[in-house]
């Protein structure tokens, strides 16, 4: 099984990119559902969360509690505190959904994270997919996405790396910023690239 990481910053089109990947046959895994799944799952990542957030992170039926994490995350200026707590349990979180995916069968494993040069260990995909497309665009499509204004997505793409900066350090680089069936076709070109060679 091949492993291949996808990141680029907020509204470049990654989740667009793995959308295509899962429908020719990928696993996929989304490094915020991981994070969210280590908050809830691990005990000591849970104690901390309640050390440093309040017992008010867990809901009473023990879900967790994404309003209140992200008013103190996004908010009150934590998200730092926060990430250094989850973080770090993620590499071995998402080793294991690796070992998942590779015993039931599948040929390449999808890790979707912004984050991604930081937190994974070097080396510890196979191929890294980086998803690049012009400021302009990315605040228009996150616009329509999720409502936001452009002040606050300005905000969110000034906390994030310049992604231009790390061309040199990934396999693939996908510009974005045509249309949306660009896009899916140049997610399918890379994809049949990465797909294992099969005898026939
Ligand atoms: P985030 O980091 O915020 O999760 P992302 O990198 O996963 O963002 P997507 O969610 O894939 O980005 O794309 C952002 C939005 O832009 C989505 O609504 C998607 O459908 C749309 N989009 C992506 N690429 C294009 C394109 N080429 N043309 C038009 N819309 C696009």
């Amino acid at each position: 099984m091949i492993t291949v990481g996808v990141t680029g910053g907020i509204g470049s089109g990654k989740s667009t990119v793995c959308e295509v990947w899962a429908d020719l046959g990928a696993y996929i895994l989304n490094a915020d559902d991981l994070a969210k799944q280590v908050m809830v799952t691990n005990p000591e990542v849970k104690q901390q969360l309640i050390d440093h957030f309040g017992s008010e992170s867990f809901l009473d039926d023990g879900q967790l509690n994404t309003k209140h994490l992200a008013k103190e995350a996004f908010e009150k200026g934590r998200v730092k505190e926060l990430n250094a707590i989850v973080h770090p349990k993620l590499p071995a979180a998402a080793s294991q959904e690796i070992e998942e995916a590779e015993a039931q069968g599948y040929d390449i494993f999808v890790y979707e994270a912004a984050l991604l040069l930081e937190n994974l260990e070097h080396g510890s995909m196979d191929y890294i997919v980086l998803v690049l497309a012009d400021e302009d665009h990315r605040i228009e499509r996150v616009k329509q996405r999720d409502n936001s204004s452009e002040a606050e997505i300005k905000q969110r793409i000034k906390k994030q790396r310049n992604f231009e900066k790390v061309t040199d350090r990934v396999d693939y680089v996908i510009r974005n910023n045509g249309t949306l069936e660009e896009l899916e076709k140049k997610a399918e070109i890379i994809y049949q690239s990465l797909l294992p060679e099969r005898d026939t």
